[in-house]
């Protein structure tokens, strides 16, 4: 199936998501019907393309006849029926079952038996939408991404009884739509829901146990590449909605404690801190309201020691090397250490391995994953619980001195950056386990669906399994539950 082949498309639910398809299917040059149940609002919705179409017009993005011609191909009806003719419908209505599933069976009744039945469904099992069809084969999931129009990804969802050729057929479609499609099988949280679940949950844990603020952990993990911290962006997509995604993919995976909601999020939403929309989340967006800053902490002296060893090899160890090198401060190498960092004076300064500073000793702190290359990146790092505070005082300047900009944290295992990635890695793992996608899918749903500056599977060529594996394995003997359960994937592929 491609733009040539299909020529008319019904989009039904003409809000913020049919909208959007409606426009990228009318440019991709399909002539476009728009039902809604909503008296008046396809048409709304089409007089609403007009304006959207012409201000991209006039800021250039198309020509003024690309905008006409896409907008002649769209009209507007007020009944289903006159739908019989098209070759594909996109269903964007209310995310509730029995309306998702009676649409389509009266559907059924009007257009062709090939005609291709598509749902925009986030969170429904594309399986159950399909129970009760005449024709189950011919349901698929066609997920796009709001902003439909500049969201690159589709995941195409297939359920139990799909076609092959009906889902290899939107994905098509969609490619010459100018997306990126990806294969998903129909499972809570598809692919993005599912694998993104950890970058907030790992941060609602360490605000849980008062590991850190969301102003530091936000820098920490923006440092780290990813365009809005966990905090932030909770805060634009509303606590509730959040909430309400975690709280479905919970309940779908029946209850298994690796996805359970939190509680600190729970209270925001009771107490109507839902983010941006509310005028507060985590931080406060009413008017006038001081916002929340990381303070750089003051210049402070280079530190001094009698003697500094550099544990570790690799590409980490060697830009230590570099920068102690470049501050004129001597050291010895210990290359055949099993950990990577500053040994200054008897001192540990170790890079987190999953075990907090405490558990190594008195005189330690770990650091986080250091992802960020350029100089000045925000880096947590966290003392153990006996550390003197001769060592608490210069563990964050030997850190400065090596090129970041530390932020100081409780001592919580895994830190931020690489609890986070680790948990990230460990789901893209689930779901690669389970058939839900193949590893390239993952990376590219990810790095498209949510704007990651990398996708798990890239992270963890980067990085390295057996230590991811360990990491996690680090964690979950500390916090006791299922959250850190290693996926059989990795544990299989740490030992090879
Ligand atoms: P929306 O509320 O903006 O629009 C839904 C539209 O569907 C409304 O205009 C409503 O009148 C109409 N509608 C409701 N029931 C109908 C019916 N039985 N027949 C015809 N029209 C009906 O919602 P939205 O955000 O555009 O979401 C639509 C679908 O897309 C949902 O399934 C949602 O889960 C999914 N989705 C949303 C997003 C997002 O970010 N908003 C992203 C991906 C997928």
């Amino acid at each position: 199936m491609n733009s040539q082949e299909l020529n008319d498309v019904l989009v039904v639910g003409a809000g913020i998501m049919g909208l959007g398809i409606a426009q990228v299917a009318a440019q991709a040059g399909h002539s476009v019907l728009l039902f809604d149940l909503r008296e008046g609002a396809a048409a709304q919705g089409r007089d609403q393309l007009t304006q959207t179409l012409g201000a991209l017009a006039v800021k250039g993005k198309i020509t003024a006849q690309q905008a006409e011609q896409a907008l002649a191909r769209i009209s507007s009806i007020a009944s289903l029926e006159a739908a019989a003719g098209v070759g594909l419908v996109v269903e964007a209505i209310v995310e509730k079952i029995e309306a998702k599933r009676s649409l389509f069976q009266q559907l059924e009744g009007i257009v062709a038996p090939d005609c291709v039945l598509a749902t925009n469904t986030s969170s429904i099992s594309v399986t159950a939408i399909a129970n009760g069809l005449q024709h189950p084969g011919r349901l698929v999931g066609m997920h796009f991404f709001n902003p439909v129009p500049l969201m690159k990804l589709v995941e195409v969802v297939s359920g139990l009884q799909t076609d092959k050729a009906v889902a290899q057929g939107i994905f098509e479609l969609s490619q010459s739509w100018g997306k990126v499609a990806v294969h998903a099988r129909s499972t809570p949280g598809f692919i993005v829901n599912r694998i993104a679940r950890p970058y907030y949950a790992e941060t609602l844990a360490l605000l849980q146990e008062q590991a850190g603020t969301p102003g530091t952990i936000d820098a920490c993990l923006r440092a780290a590449g990813f365009r809005m911290g966990p905090c932030e962006l909770i805060d634009l997509i509303g606590h509730d909605t959040n909430f309400s995604v975690t709280q479905s993919v919970y309940e779908a995976n029946f209850y298994d404690k690796r996805y359970v909601p939190s509680g600190v999020q729970r209270e925001m939403v009771d107490g109507g801190l839902l983010g941006r929309k509310s005028g507060r989340g985590f931080f406060d967006y009413r008017e006038g309201a001081l916002k929340a800053a990381v303070v750089a902490a003051a210049a402070s002296p280079v530190p001094e020691a009698r003697a500094v060893c550099l544990h570790g090899r690799g590409p980490l160890a060697e830009r230590f090397a570099a920068a102690l090198t470049q501050a004129n401060m001597a050291f010895e190498r210990a290359t055949g250490s099993d950990w990577t960092g500053l040994e200054v004076d008897g001192a540990q300064l170790r890079l987190s391995d999953g075990r907090t500073a405490s558990q190594l000793g008195a005189d330690v702190a770990v650091f986080d994953l250091p992802l960020a290359t350029a100089p000045g990146a925000a880096l947590a790092w966290a003392p153990s619980l006996r550390a003197s505070l001769g060592w608490i005082d210069a563990a964050p300047r030997w850190l400065r001195l090596l090129g970041f900009a530390p932020q100081r944290l409780g001592d919580a295992p895994g830190l931020v950056v690489a609890r986070t990635i680790a948990m990230l890695i460990n789901e893209a793992a689930d779901a690669v386990h389970q058939g839900v996608c193949t590893a390239e899918g993952a990376d590219s749903a990810m790095k498209l669906g949510v704007n990651y500056p990398a996708g798990p599977f890239e992270w963890l060529a980067r990085w390295d399994t057996h230590a991811v594996v360990i990491l996690l394995d680090a964690l979950d003997a500390h916090y006791r539950g299922e959250r850190y359960r290693v996926s059989p994937w990795l544990r299989q592929r740490a030992w090879v």
